[in-house]
């Protein structure tokens, strides 16, 4: 079931020009549609700076689209800042990359976990201390790390304490923005399990953004690959492990290591074009292996293939994309 509903949203911000003077306008987001399903994950993947995070600001209405419309239950977000926003953001949580940093460091966890019960004023009070150990439990955290404060935690552990608050508002909806990507990589994989986990108890529809594609292979339903604030490939993971369309993904994945990959490897040419000057065309022409001069012209559309996959790519279903390239 649809719990919350991205459709051709778009957002653009107003940037200073550093030397010259006056403003140019930076397309952050430009026309993302996706829908998050209880119990279900959309893995949101790309390099930093290509639109993820506002994307999902976007979604729980922290910030207002340019364009496009973001649906909860299948009404209109509210203006963030609203009543109807602040009661409807106790059914969205938003986990952070920075564990640490989202912990007030003069608090206990145990006090930190029980805030948001008091703040939305769930259950009664006599009832909030058996609930967050219950929370506590649910992450794997010990009954006694209720009384620890963040300092004395891993960042494991920190995170863990993260989800467990984030979870005691009981939410529809969970954004986890680069929750791992501070932790050791030993630690990632715990995290992400337990994420997927979580999302089963609770039945979260979970969006999960991440500049790791194969990190969110074992916990995603959907994956969303961006770039330059486009999406370029969405689909089911394992199509797009197994046989990924569009340039961008590929090399995505090759960056990756993997000792038993054969064949060449297609590097990533270059560093992601500065997003006010986004090129002409298909934005990824100027890295791309395979670009025809149409790839500079003509922005392609994002378009179903035979496998249902969407795929945004002049090329994505010729079967010889170098033979296309030489006719
Ligand atoms: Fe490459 Fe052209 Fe496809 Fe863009 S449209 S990804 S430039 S082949």
């Amino acid at each position: 079931m649809t719990v919350l509903r991205l459709h051709e949203v778009r957002r653009t911000y107003s940037t200073r020009r550093s030397f010259f003077g006056g403003t140019e306008q930076v397309s952050a987001v430009d026309g993302v549609s996706l829908c998050l399903e209880r119990g279900r994950t959309v893995a949101l993947v790309g390099e930093s700076g290509c639109g993820k995070s506002t994307t999902g600001r976007l979604a729980l209405g922290i910030e207002l689209p340019d364009g496009g419309e973001v649906t909860f239950d299948g009404m209109p977000m509210p203006r963030p800042g609203t009543k109807a926003w602040r009661a409807l953001r106790r059914r969205m949580q938003l986990v952070f990359q920075d564990p640490l940093g989202a912990l007030d460091r003069r608090l206990t966890i145990g006090v930190q976990i029980k805030e948001p019960l008091a703040i939305h004023k769930i259950g009664k009070p006599a009832e909030h201390e058996p609930r967050m150990h219950k929370l506590l439990a649910a992450v794997g955290m010990r009954p006694d790390q209720a009384d620890s404060y963040p300092h004395e935690l891993s960042g494991g552990q920190r995170q863990r304490a993260i989800l467990a608050r984030a979870l005691a508002t009981e939410p529809d909806v969970l954004v986890c923005d680069e929750p791992v990507s501070a932790l050791d990589v030993s630690i990632q994989a715990q995290v992400v399990n337990l994420l997927s986990d979580l999302q089963k108890e609770f039945g979260l529809a979970m969006l999960f953004i991440s500049h790791d594609l194969k990190l969110v292979g074992c916990l995603a339903h959907e994956v969303a690959v961006m770039y330059l604030g486009l999406i370029v490939e969405q689909g089911e993971p394992a199509a797009i492990y197994s046989r990924p369309a569009h340039p961008y993904t590929k090399a995505l994945l090759a960056a990756v290591p993997d000792p038993g990959r054969r064949g060449p490897r297609p590097l990533l040419a270059g560093e992601p074009p500065n997003p006010a000057a986004r090129p002409t065309g298909c934005a990824f022409h100027p890295r791309c292996p395979i670009a025809v001069s149409k790839c500079s012209r003509v922005t392609p559309a994002l378009l179903p293939g035979a496998d249902g996959r969407l795929v945004a790519c002049h090329l994505a279903h010729v079967d010889n994309p170098l033979q296309e390239r030489v006719s």
